[in-house]
């Protein structure tokens, strides 16, 4: 593109800065690149119809729209452009700014809008489609995603999640169609998530892909039951584990021996395992314990107590997933924060270390 390429671009940067409250817009090109566009637009409050192919320009549509915008191949569509001459403005948006998708792998937190980041708000501020998931509860993902096809991989009460391979497909398919993909994921994308599998499935594809990171309910969960994750001279190492299966005696010996703090992370249907194998490999019983519920929603729930006596007490109060479980000394700073002063009211299990 020479200097009507630049002459363009420049038109188009004034026209999409501009607002465009209810400026009826027609974007034309073939389907795979018309989308973006039309959300551009659409973001900036025009009201767009989208055509596809020559003849979807009707009658009706050409004395409606006051601004056309040509995508691609649809510059050289001759019957359109001599339709609209003379009646609107006619713009035409080179394919090359149009078709290069892209892959945001973007850290939701561990609950709630004010647990996202300023680049992840950005980040689904420009997406055209953004996957998203059962853990990354971000409140109304519509009005942060304005436009944007919102598809819900995650697993939902009688539904089956999406496979991680038709995950990374859709993924990678949107992207290389010319859109900006936000792949959204619960806590950090890093983190039990699988953020490295469909990081390596967009560079295998060619396509440019980010990660924005996110806080982790590792940390993030306990610390909003008043548990530090580490403690001067309680704790100077912790250590986040799958608890998705069982210890076996080695990994469970080798975790006691570390000492510190263990937060596991899904392992609510193997706490009794987990906690077991624990004390078979050597860690005390009265060693403190627990479980915080449904971090950063209004139903958290802290269940206290010890390595020994936490699976019945988080059974009779009735706990389930989605759970954060620490064990380690520093679960007794909980108390410490029960008692502070504006803890009126504050939800919370039995408490009571051993
Ligand atoms: N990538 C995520 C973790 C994914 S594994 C992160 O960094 O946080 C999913 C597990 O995270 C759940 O089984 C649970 O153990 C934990 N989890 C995530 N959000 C949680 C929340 N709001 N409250 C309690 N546990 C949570």
């Amino acid at each position: 593109m020479g200097g009507r390429g630049r002459e363009l671009r420049r038109e188009i940067a004034v026209l999409i800065e501009t607002d465009l409250t209810g400026l009826p817009v027609l974007v034309v090109g073939p389907a795979e690149l018309v989308g973006a566009v039309a959300r551009r637009y659409r973001r900036a409050g025009a009201v767009v119809d989208v055509i596809t192919a020559p003849d979807g320009l009707t009658p009706e549509l050409r004395d409606r729209v006051r601004l056309a915008v040509l995508v691609g191949t649809a510059s050289t569509w001759s019957g359109v452009r001599e339709a609209l001459a003379g009646r609107c403005p006619v713009v035409r948006e080179p394919a090359a700014e149009v078709t290069r998708g892209r892959v945001a792998l973007v850290g939701a937190g561990p609950g709630g809008v004010d647990l996202l980041t300023v680049a992840a708000v950005r980040a689904l501020s420009d997406a055209d489609v953004v996957l998203t998931d059962r853990l990354a509860e971000v409140g109304d993902l519509g009005a942060l995603a304005p436009g944007a096809e919102i598809i819900d991989v995650g697993k939902r009460a009688g539904h089956h999640a999406v496979p991680q391979s038709e995950i990374e497909r859709i993924m990678v398919q949107r992207a290389l169609s010319g859109l900006t993909v936000v792949r959204l994921k619960g806590g950090d994308p890093y983190v039990f998530g699988r953020g490295g599998e469909e990081v390596a499935a967009a560079v295998a594809a060619g396509l440019p892909v980010t990660v924005v990171p996110g806080i982790s309910s590792a940390v993030a969960v306990p610390g909003s039951a008043g548990i530090p994750v580490t403690h001067r001279e309680v704790s100077h190492v912790f250590t986040v584990v799958s608890g998705h299966v069982p210890l076996d005696p080695r990994r469970a010996e080798a975790l006691v021996h570390l000492g510190g703090t263990l937060v596991f992370l899904m392992g609510m249907h193997n706490l009794v395992p987990l906690t077991t194998a624990l004390v078979r490999a050597g860690l005390p019983e009265e060693t403190p314990a627990a479980v915080v519920e449904r971090g950063f929603t209004p139903d958290q729930r802290s269940i206290v107590g010890t390595a020994a006596t936490l699976p019945d007490l988080v059974a009779s109060a009735g706990a389930a997933s989605p759970s954060v479980i620490v064990v380690g000394e520093v679960v007794r700073q909980s108390e410490v924060w029960e008692r502070r002063s504006d803890s009126h009211g504050v939800r919370s299990g039995p408490v009571g270390v051993a």
